[in-house]
């Protein structure tokens, strides 16, 4: 285990069992249909790429990325977008791929842009749901694990981009 890290809340294998099970989840509700994935960077990077992999479906996928906590672990209050998806999504199933959703913010703010490209469904999938400190009244369609208000990183979740490529998820100690 990495010496900043102070537990490990879900181990490599955990995640892909866990990730395997939302895929089939996908893979049931969207029969027939070619969904469109929109991962939002950098942090669902490592999630979108094995979720899309546990998804027996014919499917697209686009990024998008708004500004981030930069080095702080709480969120600054707004959230602005960095980079569009580009795919047209009008009538089209869209599934946001998030790594975790806080206060929900971001969240709340790609719902109403994609939203209004009028998808014929838009829903989210995130990795991880940390309710204590939602401010928007959302939550995500499919997720992976509920955790409390801890800040986690690893499996692509970052501190001042660092411990991204850890394979597990892990709370950070403080000051680490
Ligand atoms: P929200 O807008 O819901 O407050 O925050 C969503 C974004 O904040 C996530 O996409 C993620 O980048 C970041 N975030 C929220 N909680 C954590 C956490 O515990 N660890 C890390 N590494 N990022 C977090």
């Amino acid at each position: 285990m990495h010496h900043n890290i102070k537990k490990i809340l879900y181990t490599a294998e955990d995640i892909s069992a866990r990730v395997r099970e939302l895929g089939a989840m996908i893979t049931r509700d969207y029969q027939g249909k070619t969904p469109v994935l929109v991962g939002i960077l950098n942090g669902a990077v490592t999630f979108m790429n094995d979720l899309m992999r546990a998804i027996d479906l014919p499917l697209c996928h686009d990024l998008m990325a708004l500004s981030s906590y930069g080095d702080q672990t709480v969120s600054s209050g707004t959230a602005t977008i960095l980079k569009d998806a580009t795919l047209d999504i009008e009538g089209r199933e869209v599934l946001i791929v998030e790594d975790i959703v806080d206060t929900g913010i971001t969240l709340q703010r790609v719902l109403t842009h994609l939203g209004s490209r009028r998808p014929a469904t838009l829903r989210v999938c995130a990795l991880l749901d940390k309710p204590a400190r939602r401010r928007m009244a959302i939550k995500p369609d499919y997720h992976g694990f509920t955790i409390p208000d801890v800040f986690v990183v690893g499996y692509g979740l970052d501190y001042a981009e660092a411990y991204r490529e850890l394979p597990y998820i892990g709370i950070l100690k403080v000051n680490g």
